[in-house]
């Protein structure tokens, strides 16, 4: 039961984000659905705070946490390379967070994009498996003398002040969810233009690390709206992570929306089967699978402590 998709209101009723999409069985079905950007921006601050606990380099925008990061720092902005290349180094060198989170670099009139490394797609709802209903909740005014309605309706007129008594419809929902995200450790202070490495092999250890266990924290620490009242039930995480030793293999991702609701496991069946073809017979793609949040966790500590940076990829629900 969570209600961490809210989208706005319209009138007293807050509505939640709905999507339509094509469900296992062909047909088109309305279920919620959370933003991938709610997920990248919890990920973000989980970063940002490890970051902050090993020592990682921040720029001063992204020690502030503000959104425009590393355009945010002045001082870097106004030093920074002539040419595309060059610039793009000292940014990798000077930025953890801009490294692996991305940024358009839009100081001194260019337009030169880093992009991101960790990619989190929409949490979906799964077809007839999800369900959002709406409760009644008032705001109780402790004084409603006609002369204080009075007051109070003159103060919204001229202030804008929201004080009298007010009713809302909130919504909850409950359901399984579909999970799909993707790690591309191998480009961690990865030059693009260059196509080389500005970082030294220790240094992106440590943002491989980092990142890792920033993904970890963020379904461990579940963020998201109306947490004060309506704070998360997360009863269970399953899923398939995979993972390739050499960046040329991809990690198969395959979204737990295949199969839908009848079949539950088409999504761990599939990644196998990729896993298996891909490899054929090297073992150069690993798929692990868990069923429960605290195997998940332990999967990715063990991927924390002992991964070289290559190509992760997690599908849970
Ligand atoms: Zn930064």
């Amino acid at each position: 039961m969570h209600s961490l998709n809210n989208e706005g209101g319209e009138g007293n009723q807050i509505q939640t984000r709905m999507v339509d999409i094509v469900g296992a069985d062909g047909r088109l079905h309305n279920v919620n659905a959370i933003s991938g950007d709610m997920l990248k921006h919890i990920q973000a601050q989980h970063f940002f705070e490890l970051a902050r606990a090993n020592g990682l380099p921040l720029c001063a925008g992204c020690r502030q946490f503000n959104a425009n990061r590393i355009n945010a720092d002045r001082a870097w902005s106004a030093s920074i390379p002539k040419g595309d290349r060059e610039a793009l180094d000292a940014l990798l060198r000077h930025c953890a967070m801009d490294d692996t989170a991305g940024i358009l670099i839009t100081a001194g009139g260019r337009s030169l994009p880093r992009k991101s490394v960790v990619e989190f797609g929409w949490v979906i709802g799964i077809p007839s498996l999800v369900e959002t209903d709406s409760y009644f909740h008032v705001k109780y005014a402790t004084e409603r003398g006609s002369e204080q309605m009075k007051t109070d309706a003159e103060k919204q007129q001229t202030e804008g002040s929201n004080l009298g008594q007010a009713i809302f419809h909130r919504p909850a929902s409950s359901g399984v969810y579909a999970i799909v995200c993707h790690l591309e450790l191998s480009r961690i202070g990865y030059n693009d233009i260059s196509q080389t490495y500005a970082l030294d092999e220790p240094e992106r250890q440590r943002r491989a690390r980092a990142l890792v266990q920033s993904v970890m924290h963020t379904f461990v620490e579940l963020n998201g709206a109306m947490r004060t009242t309506q704070l998360p039930h997360l009863v269970g995480l399953e899923g398939v992570i995979t993972y390739s030793a050499t960046s040329s293999i991809p990690a198969p991702l395959v979204s737990p929306l295949a199969g839908g609701r009848d079949d539950l496991n088409a999504y761990r069946e599939q990644a196998r089967a990729v896993t298996v073809a891909l490899n054929g017979g090297q073992p150069a793609v690993v798929a692990t699978e868990f069923n429960t949040l605290g195997a998940f966790s332990e999967q990715l500590r063990d991927l924390v402590d002992h991964a070289v940076p290559a190509l992760a990829a997690v599908a849970a629900r």
